[in-house]
């Protein structure tokens, strides 16, 4: 708790939609409201992390955006929309907790959301998920351009463009080993949790045993963790994790959102994914 003295009111309050009531909500100036989205699936994140790592942390990120948003720019109004549990996992499903939908079912979601938001005039959504699974995107993707194309709605998800850059290597704090390889549960995800949550962390992880896949090749489509010998559920080195790098990382997230939405709202295009991933989404079946 800050116990810094404020002289603005209203503007550190974070506005949660479901606390509104209609009339409330009909008050909101259309052309100044942005309305923050989390979705993530519950997935296992092997033994050590809980199943809601990427829905809490799409959840604390945007929630620790809109904090900064409200002092940056204190003339927007930011709206945050309850947290969707939803997104496309499949390939992890033989693991008990996880829960996954199909890509249809998450565009359907996605859109429905921005449907109805603009349907009442509103204008700005953006999507926060961590979750980067191919198929997730591609319903989340596919969404938001039936919104841009039905609607006068501006939308984006800033975290997909900038995790499939080179971006995080470039610019998180040298370590001497390769973090891009840290692709599930591993030294990123774990690093992170230790930083949001440490009493969620199983104390395990300092046990456990370097495991490497490359989730990205095409030749792991349409297989699940275990037939793939990921048998615990991770991908990485989580007996690494340092809380440092997961405070760096949380903010590094916020500061994407931050910077996107400040985008969006000045009507600039904002980054899209990489031409390797969208030709990926696309080469993929609905599933
Ligand atoms: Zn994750």
């Amino acid at each position: 708790m800050s116990t810094k003295k404020t002289t603005s009111k209203n503007n550190n309050k974070l506005i949660k939609l479901e606390d509104l009531n209609w009339k409330q909500i009909d008050k909101l100036d259309r052309d100044k409201t942005v309305f923050f989205q989390p979705i993530s699936p519950l997935e296992v994140h092997g033994p050590h992390l809980p199943v809601g790592t990427d829905l809490l942390t799409a959840q604390d990120t945007a929630t620790a955006a809109v904090k900064i948003l409200q002092q940056k720019k204190p003339e927007l109004n930011y709206v945050l929309l309850p947290t969707l549990p939803v997104g496309y996992c499949k390939f992890a499903v033989d693991f008990p907790g996880t829960i996954s939908l199909n890509s249809r079912a998450i565009k359907d979601i996605v859109y429905s959301v921005g449907s109805s938001l603009a349907t009442q005039g509103f204008k700005y959504l953006i999507i926060c998920t961590y979750h980067m699974a191919i198929p997730h995107l591609k319903g989340i993707y596919s969404a938001m351009k039936k919104i841009r194309s039905k609607y006068n709605m501006r939308t984006c998800e800033p975290w997909g463009p900038y995790f499939y850059s080179d971006k995080i290597e470039k610019n998180e704090p040298k370590l001497g080993f390769d973090t891009s390889k840290e692709m599930h549960a591993g030294f990123r995800e774990t690093s992170l949790m230790k930083y949001q949550y440490p009493y969620l962390v199983d104390e395990s992880y300092k046990n456990l045993q370097n495991v490497y896949r490359n989730l990205s090749s095409p030749r792991v489509i349409g297989k699940t963790f275990k037939q793939l010998g990921l048998t615990e559920g991770y991908v990485g080195s989580p007996a690494r994790a340092d809380a440092d790098y997961g405070r760096w990382f949380f903010n590094e997230t916020v500061n994407v959102y931050v910077n996107a939405t400040i985008e969006v709202y000045q009507g600039k295009k904002p980054d899209d994914l990489p031409r390797y991933i969208k030709t990926a989404m696309k080469a993929l079946f609905w599933r």
